[in-house]
């Protein structure tokens, strides 16, 4: 194997100075392999992702590759520089308040010019050069996304930029944190199985639709294009696995876990094929959650909170998650309002400030079904 590295530009001071993304590229020696690409703390304050991809890269070394790898850790060059007081400011462009994962690029028309363009050989191509055809439509289709002559916004342009390198991949990490959080994965429901092999004990099955993403962005238009074939009556297999993994909790690195983490990555490519000699890992037990059974609670209380559930507790049923403080009503009864869990379940994650208002998401539970 043979690795390089470059620092991409993306954004640059007001003085010129350039700022960078690191890029690393493992190239396999094999031909015609697939390529995996991961990213990692596209929302800046996500940092567990970079010290994933760090073990990462050692881990492969020891390894037989079958696939090409683009490594990108803090991918975001913007959002890493934003700071509120002690904090990065994390998930959000301080500027605009746009959320840095939430303006990937996709093209609700795009299956069906690729299939009116090529309606008269579809039937002869193979799936490779199918899926070679269809990739330069999407590559196309971002560069004119960027191009435009009145630009685009910064959350924009970055997540451009990220989904040009991603978009050539066949399979596809984003690699984030929650606030306070456990780990768990967002896997589209047709790989929900296969999403175990990251053993991690959550798997939340999401829809195969488009709403900002890299992973939906990643693989939403391979899913239409099937779709699309099949009705034709043509076979068409391929697809691209995409995830978002949320590996613990914001402005938080630990290199033990990050170890961890990436042997269920690893775990996962050598199950694909894509790597080999890897040994077996203490498997976890997983629950697939779908979407509709994993709840926000919003808090209906301002004040400041105390978190008695933390993130991977087991809840049941009108158990007290988090206790209120009111310094209005400390000389009466009402000084603490306790809040109880609506619904029996498992505590994903939990807002990351003991300042809450109205409306705060104060907790996100996989509830039972
Ligand atoms: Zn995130």
């Amino acid at each position: 194997m043979n690795i390089s590295k470059q620092m991409v530009t993306l954004n640059q001071d007001i003085a010129g100075q350039e700022i960078g993304i690191p890029v690393y590229d493992i190239d396999c020696g094999q031909p015609n392999c697939k390529t995996v690409y991961i990213q990692s703390a596209v929302h800046a304050a996500e940092m567990q992702g970079s010290a994933v991809i760090y073990h990462l890269i050692r881990k492969l070394k020891a390894l037989k590759l079958n696939a090409n790898f683009v490594l990108v850790p803090n991918c975001n060059p913007f959002g890493r520089t934003q700071r509120a007081g002690e904090y990065l400011q994390g998930r959000f462009d301080a500027t605009t308040g746009n959320n840095w994962n939430r303006f990937y690029h996709f093209d609700n028309e795009i299956v069906g010019r690729f299939i009116s363009e090529f309606d008269e050989q579809l039937a002869d191509w193979s799936e490779k050069q199918i899926v070679d055809k269809f990739r330069l439509f999407l590559l196309d289709s971002l560069n004119n996304k960027l191009n435009k002559d009145w630009g685009v916004n910064t959350a924009q342009f970055l997540n451009i930029k990220l989904q040009e390198m991603a978009s050539k991949a066949d399979m596809v990490l984003d690699l984030h944190t929650g606030p306070s959080s456990t780990r768990h994965i967002y896997s589209p429901e047709f790989l929900t199985e296969e999403a175990q092999w990251f053993n991690i004990e959550t798997v939340l099955s999401i829809p195969i639709e488009f709403a900002g993403a890299l992973d939906e962005a990643s693989f939403t238009p391979w899913y239409r294009l099937k779709q699309a074939l099949k009705q034709r009556g043509l076979d068409f297999d391929y697809h691209v696995d995409a995830f978002t993994i949320e590996l613990g909790s914001q402005e938080n690195i630990c290199l033990a876990q990050a170890s961890d983490d990436a042997n269920g990555v690893i775990q996962y490519l050598a199950k694909k094929g894509l790597v080999e000699g890897q040994e077996n890992i203490t498997p976890k037990t997983v629950a697939v959650v779908p979407l509709s059974n994993y709840k926000t609670l919003f808090s209906q209380h301002a004040g400041m909170v105390e978190y008695i559930k933390k993130a991977g507790d087991k809840v049941q049923k009108g158990d007290v998650l988090a206790r209120v403080l009111n310094s209005l009503e400390f000389d009466n009864d009402s000084a603490i309002v306790n809040i109880h869990a609506p619904q029996s379940g498992t505590v994903i994650l939990h807002y990351p400030s003991a300042a809450v208002q109205v409306g705060t998401q104060l907790y996100k539970i996989a509830v039972e079904s």
